[in-house]
C-alpha cells in the first residue's frame, strides 16, 4: 500500500506568507547607523518582501541566479532572506569583515548577478567593484542619506514594483535558496548551498523545546551576523513563529548591545562566545563604576556557539539568571548539529555537573547522524575518552561544495561529512569537542586539547581571555603556548596559572610551555579567536 499523505513540497515561502498574515501585527525592530530605532510590522515586512521579489523579477532575475547581500543585521536583510527566494533567486550573504579582495573573489566564484548593499558599506564595496562585474547594484539607504546616482536605490526599486500581481516562482523543495561561503581558514572559501527542504527541516529541529525552544512570545536578538551561516538559521525560525526580532544593525559593541537590551529586553539571543565574554566584563565593571546603568535581561536564553564556550562564561551569566545553551556546528551543517540541553537522565544532577555538561557541545540533533572516527579508522566508543573526528550525515548537512569536486579529505566514501573537529562522546552520547584537527597539540606523541587548557585558564578570576596554540619543539615536536589577556588592573603569574591547572587534574607535561600576555586575542571574520594569527605572531 502507499501512504495517503499529500506530497506538498517544503518551502520557506510558507513561513513568509504565514508571518505576513497570521502575525502581521508583530514587530521587527532595527537599529540604524545613527543608533535610532525603526519598527516594522510583519505585515509591512511581508509587503516589502513581495515588492523586492517582484522588482527582482522585473529586473530580469532568472531562477537559480545569485543575488548577493553585503549588509548588517536589519529588516531589509530579512526582506532579502525571503524576497530573493520568492523571485526564484539564491541569496548569497557576503561577509563584510573580509577584505575587498576576498569578497570580490567569492562574488566572482559564486557568479553573483545582483547585489544589495548597505550604503554605510559603500566604501568597502567600491573596492570590491573592480573585482567582479555585478549587473545591478541596489543600495539600501540604511543611513537615510541619498543613494549615489550610479546605483539603484533600494527604496525606489521596491516602490516601483508591482507586488499585487506578483506570483512567487514555482519551486521544488530541493531548489537552492541561499549560499554561504566557509571562511576558508585552509585554502580558498567554498560555497554551501541550502535548499527550501534543508532550511525548513533545520528550522523545525532548531526550534524544538530542547533547542532554542522558540515561541511566538519571544523577543529575539540575533547578534550572530546574518552573513554567518544565515545567523545560524534563527531568522527563519523567528519568521515561522512570528517572534519579535530586535536587530542590532552595525552596533555590536557591548555598550551598544547593553543599551539595546534596556530598550527591548530580549528573551533569546545568539552570538559567538567572544561577544559575550566582552559583554559580561563590561557589564561587571559597570556594576561598580556606574551602578544601575544597565540591567541584564534575567530569564533570557542565549544560544552560544561557533567556538568552544568556556564553563566560566556559562557560570558568569547564570549568576544573572541567563542560561547559555551551547551549540556546535558549521556552515556545512546549516549549522546546528549538536546542542547541550538538560537531559532527563540528569534530573537531580548537582550544579557542578550541570555546568560541566553545559560546557560540552551536547547531544546530536534529530535527523542528524554523528560518529567519531578514530585515527585507526574505527568508530570511537561512548567512553568519554577515545578521541575521533566528528563525521555527520543528514538532510541539512551538505553533501558537497558548490562547483568543487568531492574529495576524500572532506567527505568519506560512504557519504559522511568530515568536519575536521575532534571530540569524545560519553555514556549519554554527550559530545565534547577537544579541538579542530589543526589546533590539537601533539606533545611527545600525546595529544593536548587546547580547548581544555583554555577552559581552565579562563576560569582564573584575573583572566579575561585565553587562547592556546602549538609551538614547534625539537624534543617533543609541539608544546602548548598560552596567550592570556588579563582583566584591567589584574594579573597572575605563570606559576599561579600552572597551579590552577594542576589543581584541575592536568599533569605536568600538559601545562603550557610558555605564557604570553597580550592586549587582545585577534578575532576571525566571524568574531572567533584567530589561532592562525596567533601562530603567526608566535612562530616559536
Ligand atoms: P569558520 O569558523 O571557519 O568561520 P564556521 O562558522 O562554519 O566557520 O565554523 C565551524 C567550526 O567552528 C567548527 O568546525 C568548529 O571547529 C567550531 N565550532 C563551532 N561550534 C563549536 C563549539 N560549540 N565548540 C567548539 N568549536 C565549535
Amino acid at each position: 500500500m502507499q501512504a495517503t499523505m499529500m506530497n506538498v513540497p517544503l518551502s520557506i515561502l510558507h513561513f513568509m506568507d504565514r508571518a505576513g498574515t497570521l502575525f502581521q501585527r508583530n514587530t521587527i525592530v532595527s537599529r540604524l547607523p545613527d543608533k535610532s530605532l525603526v519598527t516594522h510590522t510583519y505585515g509591512q515586512w511581508h509587503q516589502r518582501t513581495l515588492q523586492l521579489a517582484a522588482a527582482l523579477k522585473a529586473a530580469g532575475l532568472q531562477k537559480g541566479d545569485r543575488v548577493a547581500t553585503l549588509c548588517w543585521n536589519h529588516h531589509a536583510h530579512l526582506e532579502a532572506y525571503f524576497g530573493i527566494p520568492a523571485a526564484g533567486g539564491v541569496m548569497h550573504t557576503l561577509n563584510l569583515r573580509l577584505s575587498a579582495e576576498e569578497i570580490g573573489w567569492i562574488a566572482a566564484d559564486c557568479k553573483d548577478r545582483f547585489i544589495i548593499v548597505d550604503d554605510v558599506l559603500l566604501p568597502l564595496f567600491r573596492q570590491v567593484l573592480p573585482l567582479h562585474a555585478f549587473e545591478k547594484v541596489i543600495v539600501f539607504p540604511f543611513s537615510g542619506a541619498p543613494v549615489p546616482a550610479e546605483f539603484t536605490d533600494y527604496e525606489a526599486f521596491l516602490a516601483g514594483a508591482d507586488a499585487a500581481s506578483f506570483k512567487t516562482e514555482p519551486h521544488d523543495e530541493n531548489d537552492p535558496i541561499a549560499i554561504c561561503y566557509t571562511s576558508g581558514t585552509t585554502g580558498r572559501p567554498k560555497g554551501v548551498a541550502y535548499s527550501h527542504r534543508s532550511t525548513v527541516l533545520h528550522t523545525l529541529v532548531g526550534s524544538l523545546g530542547d533547542h532554542w525552544g522558540l515561541k511566538g512570545t519571544d523577543v529575539v536578538m540575533p547578534v550572530t551576523p546574518m552573513f554567518h551561516a544565515n545567523s545560524w538559521g534563527m531568522p527563519y525560525g523567528a519568521v515561522m513563529v512570528g517572534a519579535k526580532l530586535v536587530f542590532p544593525g552595525p552596533h555590536l559593541h557591548p555598550d551598544d548591545l547593553l543599551d539595546l537590551m534596556q530598550l527591548h529586553p530580549p528573551t533569546l539571543s545568539l552570538g559567538v562566545p567572544t561577544i559575550w565574554m566582552s559583554l559580561i566584563q563590561i557589564f561587571d565593571r559597570a556594576q561598580t563604576e556606574t551602578p544601575g546603568r544597565w540591567k541584564l535581561p534575567a530569564g533570557m536564553r542565549s544560544l552560544v556557539g561557533g567556538a568552544a564556550v568556556p564553563e566560566s562564561l556559562i557560570r558568569a551569566f547564570d549568576k544573572h539568571g541567563i542560561w547559555i545553551m551551547q551549540g556546535w556546528g558549521m556552515t556545512e551543517t546549516s549549522p546546528i548539529a549538536t546542542i547541550s540541553y538538560p537531559r532527563a537522565e540528569l534530573a537531580g544532577a548537582s550544579a557542578d555537573e550541570r555546568y560541566r555538561r553545559a560546557a560540552m557541545a551536547g547531544t546530536v540533533a534529530p535527523l542528524v547522524e554523528l560518529r567519531l572516527k578514530t585515527d585507526e579508522g574505527t568508530i570511537a566508543p561512548w567512553d568519554g575518552k577515545t578521541m575521533g573526528e566528528i563525521q555527520v550525515r543528514g538532510p541539512f548537512i551538505t553533501g558537497r561544495y558548490h562547483e568543487v569536486p568531492v574529495t576524500e579529505d572532506k567527505f568519506t566514501a560512504d557519504g559522511w561529512l568530515r568536519t575536521g573537529d575532534v571530540a569524545t562522546q560519553d555514556d549519554l552520547g554527550y559530545v565534547r569537542i577537544t579541538d579542530r584537527t589543526k589546533d590539537l597539540i601533539k606533545s611527545g606523541g600525546e595529544w593536548i586539547s587546547s580547548v581544555d587548557v583554555e577552559n581552565v585558564l579562563m576560569s582564573h578570576p584575573a583572566v579575561a581571555e585565553a587562547a592556546v596554540v602549538a609551538i614547534p619543539d625539537e624534543k617533543w615536536s609541539e608544546r602548548p603556548l598560552a596567550c592570556v589577556v588579563f582583566k584591567p588592573g589584574q594579573s597572575a603569574t605563570p606559576a599561579e596559572l600552572n597551579a590552577l591547572m594542576l589543581e584541575r587534574g592536568f599533569v605536568k607535561w600538559q601545562l603550557p610551555e610558555r605564557y604570553e600576555v597580550i592586549a587582545a586575542i585577534p578575532r576571525t571574520s566571524t568574531g572567533k579567536f584567530w589561532k592562525l594569527k596567533l601562530r603567526e605572531m608566535f612562530p616559536r
